[in-house]
């Protein structure tokens, strides 16, 4: 694709705005129209467990910005119901066509609900928007009573340890016997769940909720355990789904959010690309098989290399591989992630010997690395990515400098 009069990108979160930065980079100048179903400009989604809840950041705090003046169309509050990939056409609230000449896919994930739960309660909340969490601030506004998270995943676990830590009393819920227990080894998971322990949060964990009961002033759970806990708040973290409903019947493999070649082009599509949340492609660095990857860093640089790959072309593009890189922050601890630790299902410590135990876990496959977890050791996880880069080379390897979109 040489000319493009109009770039459309459907969804206006961090991937869909780094998208259209590297497009203005590569001097693609005709319309670059970004559409968005939430009110405003992109959040940074990381601080709401965290420096969003405790009051340290406010709304506007969480804003990012581009890079650089870029001149696009922001359209927001515009969620796009429908794609017709032969007309080149996206459906619009109110009947509206728009016209694109390539399309990128960046419409991110939603936060699960569980199918016996009682949403829209309104002691009830998930958290994925400002929206939700500043719902989640206003109910414990001069609340000091029993909340309940409900998920032991890192967003469920940052959450606890926030509310936690600004003297709340928690009850989290999961159902694997550690937290975290889908990233972390063992050891480390027995370590962070022993934290939070020690930090005062209530643990029910290896159980799920089997019935919810409103009352007039809380929430009843009743806990497969046997257990019924009392809530005067509730916060359901149990994952994510990706937000392709838009993308049924455009004949995109929607097998997990939608399924890409190696370039981040959607399969089967003409002229379309997909990044960050929503997008699953084989990061040929790990292996042939397509996956998702929920991080920060990859929305930033899966929608830069989405816009490289839309205007080469689908021959001309290179694939995407990427070290995936992740954090979270707990109680003060500093978990940092590299590469795809899932794909190892080997576990062993990279620094035995340590006074008071390993900080870093590497996860191997076939004796390969594919990934490592630390605790409070950023010169480890470093070193160790670099080797990731290093050991597991493609041939191919393309992952541009990032520059850091500020917030405004
Ligand atoms: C509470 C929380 C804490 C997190 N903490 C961390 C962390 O500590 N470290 C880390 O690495 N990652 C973290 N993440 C993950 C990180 O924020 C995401 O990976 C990143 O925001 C993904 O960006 P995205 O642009 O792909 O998706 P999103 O930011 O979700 O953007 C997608 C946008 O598309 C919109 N949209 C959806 N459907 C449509 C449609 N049909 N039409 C138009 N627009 C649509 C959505 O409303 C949304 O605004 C966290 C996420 C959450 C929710």
């Amino acid at each position: 694709m040489t000319e493009l009069p109009r770039i459309v990108i459907a969804g206006a979160g961090l991937a869909g705005m780094c998208a259209a930065e590297r497009l203005r980079e590569l001097g693609f100048d005709g319309e670059i129209v970004i559409l968005g179903a939430e009110p405003g400009l992109p959040t940074y989604r990381p601080a709401l467990t965290k420096q969003f809840l405790s009051g340290e950041f406010s709304e506007r705090d969480l804003v990012i910005a581009p890079a650089h003046q870029l001149d696009v169309v922001w359209r927001f509050n515009t969620p796009v119901s429908q794609l017709d990939p032969l007309r080149r056409q996206v459906f619009l609230p109110g009947g509206e066509l728009l016209d694109y000449d390539g399309l990128v896919i960046a419409s991110g994930v939603e936060a699960r609900r569980l199918p016996t739960g009682i949403h829209g309660h309104p002691r009830v909340t998930v958290l994925r928007t400002i929206a939700d969490a500043a719902r989640v601030r206003k109910a414990l506004t001069n609340s000091r009573e029993q909340v309940v998270v409900i998920g032991s995943g890192f967003i469920g676990c940052e959450l606890a340890a926030s509310l936690r830590a600004m003297g709340h009393q928690i009850t989290l819920v999961g159902r694997s016997p550690r937290l975290m227990g889908e990233l972390l080894d063992r050891e480390l998971g027995a370590r962070l769940t022993e934290l939070h322990r020690r930090k005062g949060v209530q643990l029910q964990l290896g159980t799920k909720v089997a019935g919810w009961a409103p009352q007039p002033s809380a929430v009843e759970l009743r806990l497969t355990n046997g257990r019924v806990l009392s809530a005067s708040h509730v916060v359901v973290a149990v994952g994510s789904v990706p937000a392709v409903s838009w993308l049924r019947d455009s004949g995109a493999d929607l097998a997990d959010g939608v399924v890409c070649e190696p370039s981040c082009h959607v399969a089967g599509l003409d002229d379309v690309v997909a990044a960050g949340d929503v997008a699953s492609w084989p990061n040929l660095r790990f292996g042939p098989r397509a996956h998702r990857v929920e991080h920060w860093t990859n929305a930033m640089e899966m929608g830069r290399a989405a816009a490289e790959s839309l205007l080469s072309g689908r021959e001309g593009a290179l694939p995407y591989t990427p070290v995936p890189r992740f954090w979270s922050e707990q109680f003060g601890l500093q978990i940092q992630a590299a590469g795809m630790p899932a794909l190892g299902p080997v576990r062993r410590a990279m620094d035995q010997g340590t006074p008071g135990g390993h900080t870093v876990s590497g996860f191997f496959l076939d004796n390969r690395l594919t990934g490592v977890v630390g605790f409070d050791n950023t010169p480890a996880v470093l070193r160790h990515t670099a080797e990731l880069r290093r050991r597991v080379a493609t041939g191919a390897d393309r992952v541009p400098p990032v520059p850091e979109p500020s917030r405004v």
